[in-house]
């Protein structure tokens, strides 16, 4: 018999957001719990049946999640705040992921490099962890019940404990101990749901630079796990980079096998004769799991074949890269794509059948294929082909104008451009602004679906956006603000706004991939040359700077921050998409500044997301993240002012790549940090201009004139007031006018006292 094909995970959020919808209709307290599992039952179902229908060997359970998998962890452990502890099962598991009306949520934060956002666990010293395995046990059974025999999906302790924070800062793996221990009682618990029990253990932790005190605990967390029982097969799974450190070490364990990335961690290719040695079965990861292209088979099979190069084929088992939570659901709602364009693509499902066809061609050959096998591997070709070659992919204008582009920064040093733009600005020290967008009312939203359901005429829709720009003008010169913005209701979102105007995107339908929670995101794919047809922003910045004598600022959004948040083609390098991009940008920055704009801000919001898991990879991806964001706005005169925005993260570490981009003006989301992050511009000697945000925009809490005053002040104790600019923390779009108004006009009021001051 073959070996069997092997998915590392299946997305949860269900093929039409069933999960979202049922939570969300749980939480307004429109339905009961009950409700909510009896869904969640029929998603898994309804997975299961897909792997199983498509022959895929080695199916999960427990890769379900109603919220997150890592808190899912946590409850599995008890690890539970103490602030938590007095709550009942259900009412505390979505207190900890989204807070009640007493406590506030446990934090969030990006999982690795990815869209998807886990909750931070909070752990202290004297945590009483004990074993909770309801939910794995309830999962695995319910497969068995459908005929399934189950992998069984678990968070490995390295990662929990990696990914986890200590409430007083200190080293988590201080824990190791008494979280290993819950551990090994949860595998010797799994060991008796079966006479054979695979489990897939999680450690994608392992894929960074980890220190020497960190892998030296691998060794003991799996002898000790492995001991447990001996009808248990352990398999240490990696995904979006390498983990050679901690292979060197795995392979001197007892595990059954190793789950490797070979498409995000190709260096795992360096430590194959130590797996081939070692006899340990490798799963292979080799089906891209966060991309939505189709494979190309025979690609994928000749990196399969070079891997059997050193070891032994039928230790091989063909696999995704990774859990495919990252892509999409299905196909088959995307009803209005470009039938050329859907032949290009793969989303989760149709990715089983990839695995699944690829395990057989690899493992019996090509002659031993079906006909219907044969006939979807000659499709897979043909539409690889037709990828390759189509017109829509290759545009030759496209191509010239980037080997031609010779102008990658704008003229002028900083120092010399702050003067002309002071005098031609004249702006106040602590001059105040605001980040971009204003509340997103239901009738702006109402707006822009009716036009683009054609219910509305564009004469219509237009009067409807200029009404709202003309109250957002009025408001904010009311309010006393100094740079004034249009506040953005035309964009829905800020990258796919610019992706839906750029020629090279497409956007799908049912797109839906999971972002944290109940929250999803339909990223925009990027699948050939980028260019800008025509101007996409200018005539709504200028009619909003005709309506006032104040300066209104142009909005943009930068070439990375569309790179990151969007699925990107894979013919060619990141870092070439990214150029394209910044070429079309520079084309819109020129256009705005020709139309009179004289400050223009070019958010890069998702800059800090983009960095590389591993300190080798950073020094180039900084390269040219930087070179393209210089390059959006190299066209900009020297009096012309760019700003840029960065979202709330630690700058440290990226200091110098953010003077590097060397933008006149840098807002930053701080609020919650106090001047802490403010503290790393000043070490440096920093000379460009900072507005870091005054006051946290994601509580409904309105904050008072002495509250902003003293932030203010906190602020000045660390740059001079000439370097500082006042805003709140970025995204009022997500907030209601009665919260926003009575905000701004106190950050206003509290600048007015402490200018007076002077
Ligand atoms: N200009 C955007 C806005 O204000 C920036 C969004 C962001 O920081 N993510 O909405
Ligand atoms: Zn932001």
């Amino acid at each position: 018999m073959s070996n069997k094909s092997y998915v590392v995970g299946f997305p949860r959020i269900g093929e039409q957001r069933e999960l979202k919808k049922v939570l969300e209709k749980y939480w307004s307290k429109e339905c009961s719990f009950e409700e909510v599992n009896e869904c969640a039952k029929e998603l898994r179902k309804r997975h299961w049946n897909y792997q199983k229908n498509a022959e895929i060997g080695h199916i999960s359970c427990n890769d379900f999640s109603l919220y997150d998998n890592m808190l899912d962890t946590a409850i599995m452990l008890n690890a539970v705040p103490k602030r938590f502890q007095h709550l009942s099962n259900q009412e505390q598991y979505f207190a900890m992921a989204r807070g009640n009306k007493e406590y506030v949520a446990m934090q969030m934060t990006k999982w690795f490099n990815t869209n998807y956002h886990y909750i931070v666990p909070e752990l202290s010293l004297d945590d009483e962890y004990r074993l909770n395995a309801s939910k794995i046990i309830n999962e695995y059974q319910e497969a068995k019940a459908l005929g399934i025999n189950p992998k069984i999906n678990i968070i490995g302790p390295l990662t929990f404990l990696g990914l986890s924070k200590r409430i007083d800062n200190e080293d988590r793996f201080e824990l190791f101990g008494k979280i290993l221990a819950v551990y090994k009682e949860l595998l010797t618990t799994l060991s008796k749901l079966d006479s054979n029990i695979i489990v897939q253990i999680d450690e994608p932790f392992l894929v960074k630079d980890n220190s020497s005190a960190v892998l030296s605990l691998i060794k003991p967390a799996y002898d000790a796990l492995c001991s447990v029982a001996s009808n248990l097969k352990l398999i240490v799974t990696t995904y979006f980079e390498h983990s050679n450190e901690a292979t060197k070490i795995l392979v001197n364990t007892p595990i059954y096998g190793l789950g490797l990335d070979f498409l995000y961690g190709e260096k795992n290719l360096d430590v194959l004769q130590i797996i081939a040695l070692s006899g340990k079965k490798l799963i292979a990861g080799v089906i891209d799991g966060r991309n939505i292209w189709k494979c190309d088979l025979e690609k994928s099979h000749v990196l399969l074949e070079c891997i059997a190069n050193s070891v032994p084929k039928e230790n091989i088992i063909v696999s995704t890269s990774c859990s495919l939570l990252h892509t999409p659901f299905t196909l088959k709602y995307e009803k209005t794509m470009k039938a050329e364009i859907k032949n290009w693509l793969a989303y989760a499902v149709e990715k089983l059948d990839e695995v699944a066809l690829l395990n057989d061609y690899f493992h019996e050959g090509y002659t031993h294929l079906s006909s219907e096998q044969k006939e979807a591997f000659q499709n897979n070709q043909k539409a690889n082909e037709l990828r390759k070659s189509s017109p829509l992919i290759h545009d030759k204008n496209v191509q010239n104008r980037l080997t031609s582009f010779t102008k990658t920064k704008r003229d002028g040093e900083f120092k010399e451009r702050i003067v002309l733009q002071k005098k031609r600005l004249q702006y106040n020290d602590l001059a105040t602004t605001t980040i971009g967008s204003f509340p997103q009312t239901p009738e702006v939203r109402q707006a822009r679906r009716d036009f683009k359901n054609k219910l509305i005429s564009q004469e219509t829709y237009e009067q409807k956006m200029k009404t709202y720009i003309d109250d957002c003008v009025a408001f904010q010169e009311e309010c006393g603000l100094d740079v004034l913005v249009h506040g953005e209701p035309e964009r829905n979102d800020m990258v796919e706004y610019f992706g839906e105007q750029l020629n090279g995107f497409g956007f799908s339908q049912n797109g839906w991939v999971q972002s944290y929670g109940s929250r999803c995101v339909k990223p925009p794919f990027i699948y050939g040359d980028v260019s800008r047809p025509k101007a996409m922003t200018v005539e709504w910045i200028t009619y909003a700077q005709q309506q006032t004598n104040k300066i209104m600022k142009g909005m943009l959004t930068g070439p990375v921050t569309i790179l990151n948040w969007s699925f990107v083609r894979n013919d060619l390098p990141r870092e070439q998409v990214s150029q394209q991009i910044a070429v079309a940008l520079s084309d819109e920055v020129d256009d705005l500044q020709q139309a009179g704009i004289q400050i223009i801000q070019v958010d890069e919001a998702a800059f800090k997301e983009g960095y590389p898991l591993r300190k080798a990879n950073i020094k180039t991806y900084e390269q040219w993240a930087v070179r393209d964001f210089k390059i959006s706005v190299s066209s900009a005169k020297k009096e012309t002012q760019i700003h840029t925005h960065m979202c709330y993260s630690q700058f440290n570490d990226i200091i110098q790549t953010i003077e590097a981009m060397d933008a006149d003006v840098i807002s930053i989301e701080t609020a919650r940090s106090g001047n802490e992050l403010l503290k790393i511009f000043k070490k440096v000697g920093y000379k460009q201009e900072v507005g870091p945000g005054v006051y946290d925009i994601h509580s409904p809490r309105i904050p008072s004139v002495d509250e902003i005053v003293t932030q203010i002040d906190a602020l000045l104790e660390v740059l001079p007031k000439e370097q500082l600019w006042i805003n709140p923390d970025c995204g009022l779009k997500t907030r209601k006018w009665e919260e926003v108004k009575p905000s701004l006009q106190n950050m206003v009021k509290a600048v007015e006292i402490i200018r007076k001051r002077g």
